[in-house]
C-alpha cells in the first residue's frame, strides 16, 4: 500500500507501540527449547513482496506481476502471481510450455518462498547458483511461460511470523491442501483436526478458489506445489494409494525419475503422495488438477525436512536453521525446476502443448485484480484510491470524536441547568 498520506504522529506512534506490543507477546509465546524463526537468514512476508515487486519493475520485459483478492463469508485473501515470459512480444504463438509453481501453501513452511524469490532472481537477473553454467537453459527458458505464486497463504504466514510457529493453516484455520473437491472431506482414523481442516465445503476459502481459477484460465502443462517436512518428488494420487494408469502417469514418473537420477543421485523418494508419503490425503490440489483440471503434470516437491528435529520444534523441522544449509536447499532446488523445464519441454507430446490456452492473457474468473503492473494507469489509479480511502477513513474518526465530544459537552451543560433550577425551586429530590 502506497503512504500517500502519512498518518498524524500520534497515530504513527500509537501503531508503533501496538506493532511492539505485539511483536514481543508473540516472541514470548516461544518456549525456549523451541527454534526461533533465524529473522537473520529469512525474509519476512513483506520484504519478499517488496523485493519481487522491486525485481518486476526491473524486468518489465519478462515479469509482469497480478495481486488478486477473493473473498468469502467475511474472510479474504489476497494472492501475488508473477508471471515470467521470456520475450513476450515475439512469441505467442501458443506453443510454449506453461508452467505453474505455487510456494508457501503451508505457512510455517517459509524456506518454500526463498527458492521463490531466489529462482526469479536466476530467471531475471542470473543470480549464480555455484559451480552451474547456466546458460545452457537459456534457450529453454525461450519456450516457457511461467507463473510463480511465490506465497500463496499469505494470511497464513503471518501467523506463523506472529509466532504460531507449528501452523501450516490459513488465516482463519483451514488447510489449503485439504479445501479441493476430489474425495473432500474425508478422514482417515489418524486425522489431526488442528492440521487438516478441511473447510466447511470444498472451495470454502479464497486461496483455493484463486488457484482454481488460476488451473483454469492458464492452463498449466506443469504445475509444482512446494512444499516442505522432507524430500520428496511426488506425482498422484494422494487420496489413494496408487499411481494413475495409462501414457500420462508414465510420462510424469520418467519426467520424475530422470530428475531424481541427473540431480539427486536417485537419492529423493519418487511416487504417489499417497503411497509414498505414511498416510492417505484428501482434497489435495495435485488431485484436482489431475483428476479435474487435466493438468498433465502436477506435482508436490518436498524440499526439506529435519526428521531429527522434534515434533513441537516446527521452525527447525520444516525449514533450515544455518545459513549454509539455507544456501544448499535453496541452489539445489532453484537447479532442480530448472532441470524439470528441461525435462518437461523434452518429454510433452507435442499435442498437449498445442491444445493448452492462454498465455500472458490471464483474466481470474473468481478473484479480482487488485493491482497489475502492466497496466500502470489503473494500477497508479488504484492507488490513490487507496490514498483517498485511508484519507477518509481519518476524516471519519475525528468527526466521530468531534460529535462524541461534543455530546458529551451538550450533556454536561444540560445536567448543569437543571441542576442550578432544582436548586433555585428547592425541590428535594430525596
Ligand atoms: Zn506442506
Amino acid at each position: 500500500m502506497a503512504p500517500s498520506s502519512a498518518p498524524p504522529l500520534l497515530l504513527r506512534r500509537l501503531l508503533l507501540a501496538l506493532a511492539l506490543a505485539a511483536s514481543s507477546s508473540a516472541a514470548a509465546r516461544i518456549p525456549a527449547s523451541l527454534t526461533p524463526i533465524s529473522r537473520d537468514i529469512y525474509h519476512s512476508s513483506d520484504s519478499i513482496l517488496h523485493e519481487i515487486k522491486a525485481l518486476v519493475a526491473r524486468n518489465s520485459d519478462r515479469l509482469t506481476m497480478d495481486t488478486v483478492r477473493a473473498s468469502n463469508k467475511g474472510y479474504s485473501a489476497e494472492m501475488v502471481v508473477v508471471t515470467y515470459n521470456h520475450a513476450k512480444e515475439t512469441v505467442d504463438n501458443g506453443s510454449k510450455i506453461n508452467i505453474l509453481l505455487s510456494f508457501g501453501q503451508h505457512g510455517r513452511e517459509l524456506i518454500t518462498s526463498e527458492v521463490a524469490l531466489h529462482l526469479l532472481y536466476i530467471l531475471t537477473e542470473k543470480r549464480k547458483i555455484a559451480g552451474v553454467d547456466l546458460s545452457s537453459f537459456e534457450k529453454i527458458l525461450e519456450n516457457l511461460v511461467i507463473k510463480v505464486v511465490p506465497m500463496e497463504n499469505f494470511n497464513g504466514r503471518k501467523r506463523v511470523e506472529a509466532g504460531e510457529l507449528c501452523d501450516r493453516r490459513n488465516g482463519r484455520g483451514v488447510d489449503l491442501n485439504r479445501n479441493w473437491s476430489v474425495d473432500w472431506g474425508k478422514k482417515e482414523k489418524d486425522y489431526n483436526p488442528f492440521e487438516e481442516d478441511p473447510g466447511t465445503a470444498p472451495f470454502s476459502e479464497p486461496e483455493a478458489q484463486i488457484m482454481r481459477e488460476l488451473s483454469k484460465s492458464f492452463k498449466p502443462h506443469i504445475w509444482v506445489n512446494v512444499h516442505s517436512g522432507m524430500e520428496a518428488l511426488f506425482m498422484p494420487y494422494d487420496h489413494k494409494n496408487t499411481t494413475p494408469d495409462g501414457v500420462s502417469s508414465q510420462l510424469m514418473r520418467s519426467v520424475l525419475e530422470n530428475l531424481n537420477h541427473r540431480h539427486f543421485q536417485d537419492g529423493c523418494l519418487v511416487g504417489s503422495g499417497g503411497g509414498a508419503v505414511g498416510y492417505l490425503a484428501h482434497g489435495t490440489t495435485t488431485d484436482y488438477l489431475y483428476d479435474i483440471a487435466k493438468v498433465p503434470m502436477p506435482f508436490t516437491f518436498e524440499i526439506y525436512g529435519d526428521e531429527k528435529a522434534s515434533t513441537d520444534d516446527c521452525f527447525k523441522m520444516f525449514n533450515p536453521v544455518d545459513k549454509t544449509t539455507f544456501d544448499r536447499v535453496i541452489n539445489k532446488w532453484c537447479m532442480a525446476f530448472l532441470i524439470l523445464f528441461e525435462e518437461g519441454l523434452r518429454n510433452l507430446p507435442d499435442g498437449q502443448v498445442v491444445s493448452q490456452g492462454t498465455l500472458d492473457n490471464w483474466v481470474p474468473m473468481g478473484g479480482e485484480i487488485v493491482e497489475r503492473n502492466v497496466e500502470r494507469k489503473s494500477s497508479n489509479e488504484h492507488r490513490k484510491l487507496e490514498g483517498l480511502d485511508l484519507g477518509m477513513q481519518e476524516l471519519r474518526t475525528y468527526f466521530r470524536l468531534f460529535m462524541l465530544s461534543t455530546f458529551l459537552l451538550m450533556f454536561m451543560f444540560c445536567s448543569r441547568i437543571s441542576k442550578n433550577r432544582n436548586r433555585e425551586s428547592g425541590e428535594q429530590s430525596i
